[in-house]
């Protein structure tokens, strides 16, 4: 009766704080846990992705993504966030 240490797998929400482009990256967890991709004002937090400029739009820092993400290349693409898709309350 000693186990210890496995209910943090249980306890996985899906506003997890972690770094999807780290992750996607291989990073190892110690790097991709340790930051989020974005902040709640959509700004990126990601220093790699900071680093990054798009081959694209040149967007960069703040504003940075990658070609896969780039709004120049997806224009009919609309990302509402924070909408819920379910339990419309009126
Ligand atoms: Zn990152
Ligand atoms: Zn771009």
């Amino acid at each position: 009766m000693a186990s210890k240490g496995s209910d943090e797998k249980f306890q996985r929400h899906r506003r997890v704080k972690l770094c999807v482009f780290c992750r996607n990256n291989g990073e190892p967890e110690s790097v991709f846990k340790t930051h989020i991709l974005k902040d709640a004002n959509g700004r990126v937090n990601c220093p790699v992705l900071r680093a990054y400029t798009c081959p694209t739009c040149g967007a960069s820092g703040d504003d940075a993504h990658t070609l896969k993400y780039c709004p120049a290349t997806q224009p009919t693409i609309i990302y509402s966030p924070g909408i819920p898709d379910n339990g419309v309350k009126w």
